[in-house]
């Protein structure tokens, strides 16, 4: 995934960006700052206007708002959209007729997601950029990190450092937007060690990175010694068990904040200084949660989201994939914002090698999720080091799913390195229409470093 690409980003020609960008920022804590009440008009006044825009300025959501005799201009946000949701293959298939005539192609930037094999493309303005830019500075600082802040993020094999990095430099760097590198992702003792060195060269006040290569080197620390000791540390694109949050929180002596970057809109929703789930920053984006079933953890949720600063191609009522669970319970910051308990796509394992690598699990998911035509989803368990089970459902009425199945083991071979030995496993038929709506990938495995996964992992159950 790239997200977004190297092109995409603001021009330099703008001599004042840090102003540009601190003021952005303002804007967005002004917002957090007023009674609830005007938040919550804002909100709506924010979703009327990009709807409004969406259904003047694009031949799909007029076409799409017409046929539901739907009038954008009277949404409301205590009112689920009554639209089909925007799917990813509608993406693919119609995204030319999604880009809003109000803007030159100049004037848009070209992002990337989804896997290899199946590619979604993206256009944002940007001013949309911009505003995402300074929605993840805020964010950003919820979790005590703040513009200049010496940060050092980890990626699997790669780490990326800044001391007081330029905002116009920071836009194209991982840490930014949390954009996520697509290559190798193994981690092993030589590349912790490797990590070690530079952390305590450079003592950053900021760690971030995905939650198993922080738990992974929380661990190495311990075992060789710690010198220092971050502000914050900020752990995206994993689920993080209570056992391994503890085990970052001790090693580090500080909060370890969960971020979700989702993976078509950029950042959107942080945890607070509570720690009770990730709220959705109602300045950046509109979410709707559809039920599809109980988890041992709670009721479970469809994802829908629309981004309220993407007018370049907007993006209303999407389903990206995700399922969560909520909880009931307003977070005890008080914040109104929409809270979300945990993700259940978001594997939280590391596949072990027999030589001691650990592969981040959620890869295997990213690696695998797009392309599920006949496969409703599909769950890895590891058995033993070269043995993978995969359990999977299919949809109804679908037949061709042994294309699907060997383009999964194919990934995930190429991905390991090495053919692994597989066991296959068809679970029974989704019952009702609503769960079927499901589509998750899951990612099960048992490692020294991860002696909670299964309870990190959201279910384990069929609905
Ligand atoms: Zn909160």
């Amino acid at each position: 995934m790239s997200w977004p690409n190297k092109k995409s980003f603001l021009p330099l020609s703008n001599r004042r960006p840090q102003r540009d960008l601190t003021i952005r920022v303002s804007q967005i804590r002004a917002f957090e700052r007023m009674p609830e009440h005007q938040q919550r008009d804002m909100h709506q006044l924010s979703l009327r206007k990009l709807l409004v825009h969406a259904y003047a300025t694009t031949p799909y959501y007029k076409k799409r708002f017409d046929d539901a005799g739907f009038d954008p201009s009277q949404a409301r946000t205590d009112c689920p959209l009554p639209l089909p949701p925007l799917t990813r293959n509608k993406l693919r298939s119609e995204g030319h007729n999604q880009l809003s005539n109000a803007f030159l192609p100049s004037d848009l930037r070209l992002y990337t997601t989804g896997t290899s094999n199946a590619p979604v493309k993206f256009q944002c303005d940007l001013n949309g950029l911009k505003n995402k830019m300074a929605l993840n500075h805020q964010l950003n600082s919820w979790a005590g990190f703040q513009m200049g802040d010496p940060v050092m993020a980890l990626w699997g094999a790669h780490t990326y450092l800044t001391m007081e990095p330029d905002w116009r430099l920071r836009l194209d760097k991982k840490s930014s937007l949390h954009r996520i590198p697509s290559s190798n992702g193994i981690i092993n003792e030589e590349i912790l060690e490797r990590f070690r060195i530079r952390y305590e060269k450079t003592r950053p006040r900021v760690l971030f990175g995905y939650s198993t290569v922080l738990v992974a080197f929380a661990l190495y620390l311990q075992a060789h010694g710690l010198r220092h000791r971050p502000k914050s540390v900020i752990a995206t694109a994993e689920a993080l068990s209570p056992e391994n949050r503890k085990i970052v929180e001790t090693a580090f002596g500080c909060s370890i904040y969960l971020q979700n970057s989702s993976r078509d809109i950029g950042m959107v929703a942080a945890e607070c200084s509570k720690h009770e789930g990730l709220h959705y920053h109602p300045w950046g984006s509109y979410v709707t949660f559809d039920p599809i079933g109980d988890t041992p953890q709670g009721p479970a949720y469809r994802l829908f989201i629309t981004d309220l600063l993407n007018y370049g191609q907007p993006l209303v009522h999407y389903d990206a994939g995700d399922c969560v669970i909520l909880d009931n319970q307003r977070c005890s910051c008080g914040s109104w914002f929409p809270l979300v308990r945990s993700f259940l796509d978001s594997a939280a394992s590391s596949y072990a090698f027999a030589d001691g690598r650990l592969q981040p699990g959620h890869r295997l998911s990213f690696a695998v999720k797009d392309d599920f035509r006949a496969l409703l989803n599909v769950e890895f368990i590891q058995k033993s080091r070269n043995h993978l089970h995969l359990r999977y459902r299919v949809r109804k009425h679908e037949t061709a799913v042994d294309g699907e199945l060997d383009s999964v083991r194919e990934t995930i071979d190429a991905m390991m390195g090495e053919h692994m030995q597989w066991t296959m496993e068809k679970l029974a038929d989704i019952p009702s229409e609503r769960s079927g709506k499901l589509s998750v990938c899951l990612l099960e495995v048992n490692t020294p470093n991860d002696r909670n996964a299964k309870q990190s992992l959201g279910y384990h159950q069929p609905f």
